[in-house]
């Protein structure tokens, strides 16, 4: 029996035991393509020699120094060269271990920066539907996935909460993608008017939406009505990058294709690619001068800030893919994903919509095409699609829920940047085959044609 405490009691895990550029290898032998990147880390693909070199290397000289202590020339490297590509404005960057911490410090130093202002009412977030920001209880609370927050919703703090810009669902067909966006920011506005604009400290949402809704971008506009209704009321605005940003989408950051710089960026996943556990936190020049005027410290700071082997294999990783032109790549095999997606799926009865950005893309199941209506929960669909999809040998992302938190089902793909044609096929082409499979056993359990 296992003694490790897994995801689930019901389920036996195969044994990963190595790893090599898109493959994971188990201890049967048995090779999986990672059609998803885990869960959209390994941008870099497994194992380059490169990045375990410059992990080894620091590991040498320097492993660990208590940032109460010390700084470390890798945490200063990795910060000139995030700042250096990010949006403008941006001028320092905090490094923590997990997603859910770097949000959890977006939230605090929102709430302080806030306070230092004189604006103590400033506590209230707002947050969308369908968003996932983490598992830790402030991540949780702000995060918009209902399956995650039901057993904790007693301990989470009250988050407000306005509607996702989800087009394939949520745009009246008589909208114009123009007039969809401006109904949000209606709303939107109309939540921080509620609360009271002298209550609400800022406003957070993922670029692109990733796991709970599947690679869903907004609709042009959206986000610059977003950025102008928060400035029009002292809201900040944290988008949260930890999925969809570091080149997931085509561009480093997700919110370069929006045109708007926000005021906190939340990193992880692709930043150091899981060759470490790394998440960032990016933080806008005003919101910076003004600690530094003000009390002179965030009142935050885990053990592991800054950790020096962290930040070396994320610094190599950030390199290379710049050195290489990686990012290149996940444009031209992104545009090859969505041509090969469209022909295989595009027309397929239980595909309802294929969506995504890069090397970001989501598959949204139905049982009815022209209504949209979603499988039953309980025939769990999507995990249908994740186990015929390893036993043919490739792992993708599936998630349910994504109607409304219960119901609907779809897969996330978000392979490693280094993928080539070859890669790109196989992937839709198992793909394919295992949502054939998966959709024709519930198709004939539910009844749907
Ligand atoms: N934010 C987003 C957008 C995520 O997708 C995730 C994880 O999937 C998190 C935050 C939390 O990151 P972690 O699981 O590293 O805590």
């Amino acid at each position: 029996m296992s003694r490790v405490l897994h995801r689930s009691f019901k389920h036996a895990y195969p044994v990963a035991v190595s790893s090599s550029g898109c493959e994971i290898i188990d201890s049967e032998g048995k090779r999986y393509i990672d059609g998803s990147s885990g869960a959209a880390v390994s941008s870099l693909g497994h194992n380059h020699p490169e990045v375990v070199q410059a992990i080894k290397r620091q590991l040498e000289e320097l492993a660990y120094a208590h940032t109460s202590f010390f700084s470390s020339a890798p945490a200063e490297a990795l910060a000139e060269d995030l700042i250096a590509h990010a949006p403008p404005h941006f001028e320092l960057s905090q490094f923590l271990s997990s997603g859910s911490e770097a949000v959890e410090a977006a939230l605090k130093l929102a709430r302080q920066y806030h306070l230092e202002r004189g604006e103590a009412s400033r506590r209230i977030f707002i947050a969308r539907q369908h968003s996932y920001h983490g598992n830790t209880l402030g991540a949780l609370a702000v995060s918009g996935r209902e399956s995650a927050r039901a057993p904790f919703q007693p301990l989470l703090m009250p988050v407000s909460r306005v509607s996702a810009c989800y087009e394939y669902r949520d745009r009246d067909s008589r909208e114009t993608q123009e007039e969809y966006a401006k109904r949000l920011a209606e709303e939107l506005e109309a939540e921080i008017l509620r609360q009271g604009p002298e209550n609400v400290a800022a406003f957070i949402a993922e670029t692109v939406v990733g796991a709970t809704l599947g690679a869903v971008a907004a609709v042009p506009g959206y986000f610059k009505q977003v950025r102008a209704v928060c400035d029009r009321y002292g809201v900040l605005l944290i988008l949260d990058e930890v999925m969809c940003g570091m080149g997931r989408t085509g561009t480093l950051y997700a919110c370069e294709q929006e045109g708007i710089s926000p005021d906190l960026i939340t990193l992880a996943k692709g930043l150091g690619a899981g060759y470490v556990p790394l998440s960032a936190l990016l933080v806008r020049a005003e919101i910076a001068d003004c600690l530094r005027r003000g009390s002179g410290a965030f009142r935050h700071g885990q053990t592991f800030l800054g950790h020096p082997l962290a930040c070396a294999g994320a610094l190599a990783v950030q390199q290379i893919i710049r050195r290489d032109g990686w990012l290149e790549n996940v444009r031209r095999q992104g545009e090859r994903m969505q041509s090969r997606l469209r022909e295989r799926l595009g027309d397929h009865p239980f595909v309802g919509d294929i969506r995504g950005r890069g090397l970001f893309w989501g598959i949204e199941l139905v049982a009815d095409r022209d209504s949209k209506a979603p499988f039953a929960a309980d025939l769990a669909l999507n995990a249908l699609v994740k186990r015929e999809a390893m036993s043919a040998g490739l792992l993708v992302y599936p998630m349910g829920g994504t109607v409304n938190g219960r119901q609907g089902d779809h897969i996330l793909i978000a392979p490693p940047f280094i993928v080539d044609e070859k890669i790109v096929d196989a992937i839709v082409e198992r793909l394919g085959h295992a949502i054939d499979v998966a959709t024709n056993e519930v198709a004939s359990k539910s009844g749907a044609r």
